[in-house]
């Protein structure tokens, strides 16, 4: 039986039961029942039917503060006020990412017109001689009128590739959470679009193109970059890419790296990071960075990469490339990030911090972020449809200090203690800091600021 087929049963199991035992409920009270008895059920490998006593809570809030405590229970017993969020669950069988071997094979290219003639059009053209190749005045106008994506399109996101100019979205502030402590970070879009799948991913929420977005115009980037920097005297800055896209995932297509890597290792006022899942590190070993430009890796155990980020590269080869890159001159930076809360976490991430340092010296670490699973609520139910039996959402999610789903504040602290603890073992002063996160978490943890 697939996946979805099993999830699909349990939810009409839920339905059937709430149906039977409360057909007095009304729409939310029916919704949210029905909810909670599928993620119980769901997180405790029990049938819905399993979950209930006998005899069942008579009243909806004896029910509800009933579930509640079972699906959160950790929470509960701490007496931590809950913000749970349970929308309607649906689980339509269009939506399932199905997971076949990886190949990047673009069926059709649209390129705009004023990126006809770059080196990238050309580069496309030879790597996918069979893809159908369109060419449209701009992409803004290509999707004018035409619906989004939508799940099922952002599954087929890997059949088309466009080819753009790009005039604007180039390089911004970090856009960070409300109510987090902003750790100055600048943004650059070197593509829009990822072709990995981790579960977790925003992406699948936000993208509404129908494809991979990739610009041909890199050095209108490097440009503008410039004549935004020149006034004398401007602070330095953190500055990468990796927000919408892999940063390296697709270097040997697009040879991005180089031209960045040759710009900012000229620059005091920049440190420039790529951000990457992967170990696509050719290009970078072809040019010396001069200690300058820093390769970083978002890392989670091997057995959470190898079960949720999928077409990643495993975590063991990512932090082999680490190493290499390390050896050519680059600084490493490591994103521990999203650290995903699960019976055992301690004993995986701990042996992943060593990993870490086996790796890579810790005087050849820039900085490590650290920062807890969270996603907007309206993800959730993105993932529940596109991977049907995830476990990344049976942890104590609920809705947070920035309206998005997070783990309560304890055991945040208990993941952040326990990492920085571990990680500054082996270097008193390696710059840490925390992605997203509050306040209150900062000045319980008593972090200082490293940049
Ligand atoms: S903390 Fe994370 S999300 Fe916030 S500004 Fe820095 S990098 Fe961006």
């Amino acid at each position: 039986m697939s996946l979805h087929q099993r999830e699909a049963d349990r939810l009409t199991f839920a339905e059937r039961l709430v149906g039977k035992l409360y057909p007095r409920f009304g729409v939310n009270k029916r919704r949210e029942a029905v909810r909670l008895l599928f993620e119980i059920s769901r997180r405790e490998s029990i049938p819905p039917e399993s979950v209930l006593p006998s005899p069942p809570p008579s009243s909806f809030p004896a029910l509800k503060d009933f579930l509640l405590r079972r699906r959160f229970p950790l929470g509960s017993a701490r007496g931590v006020p809950l913000r749970p969020y349970l929308p309607r669950l649906e689980l339509p069988e269009d939506d399932v990412r199905s997971l076949p071997p990886f190949e990047f094979s673009p069926k059709k290219i649209l390129v705009e017109a004023a990126a006809a003639s770059s080196s990238l059009a050309a580069a496309c053209r030879e790597r996918f001689p069979r893809a159908d190749r369109e060419e449209i005045a701009s992409l803004k106008q290509y999707l004018a009128g035409r619906p989004p994506a939508g799940a099922a399109g952002y599954n087929r996101r890997g059949e088309t590739l466009f080819i753009i100019a790009e005039q604007w979205d180039f390089f911004k502030p970090c856009p960070c959470t409300p109510g987090a402590v902003r750790c100055g970070y600048r943004v650059c879009n070197l593509g829009f679009g990822c072709l990995y799948e981790c579960e977790y991913c925003f992406l699948p929420g936000y993208v509404n193109t129908p494809g991979i977005i990739l610009p041909a115009n890199i050095d209108r980037f490097l440009d503008r970059f410039s004549a935004a920097r020149s006034r004398p005297g401007r602070r330095p800055l953190r500055l990468g890419t990796g927000e919408f896209t892999d940063s390296l995932h697709l270097d040997g297509l697009t040879g991005y790296s180089l031209p960045l890597v040759e710009f900012f290792r000229e620059r005091e006022d920049v440190t420039f990071e790529f951000k990457t899942k992967s170990d696509r590190i050719e290009n970078l070993l072809r040019i010396e960075p001069r200690g300058k430009v820093v390769a970083a890796w978002s890392i989670n155990p091997g057995r959470v990469a190898d079960s949720v980020e999928h077409y990643a590269a495993p975590a063991s080869r990512r932090l082999a490339a680490a190493a290499r890159a390390a050896a050519a001159g680059y600084r490493i930076a490591f994103h521990l990030d999203p650290v995903i809360f699960y019976p055992g976490w301690e004993k995986e991430y701990g042996e992943t911090v060593e990993q870490i340092f086996s790796a890579v010296a810790p005087e050849r670490i820039a900085w490590i972020s650290l920062g807890t699973l969270r996603c907007p609520p309206a993800l959730k139910k993105v993932i529940e449809r596109r991977f049907p039996g995830n476990s990344i959402l049976d942890g104590e999610l609920a809705v947070g200090f920035d309206g998005k789903l997070r783990y309560p504040e304890f055991i945040r602290l208990q993941i952040y203690r326990f990492l920085i603890d571990r990680i500054l073992a082996r270097r008193r002063d390696l710059p840490l800091y925390l992605c997203m996160e509050s306040r209150a978490i900062w000045d319980e943890l008593r972090l200082p600021f490293p940049f």
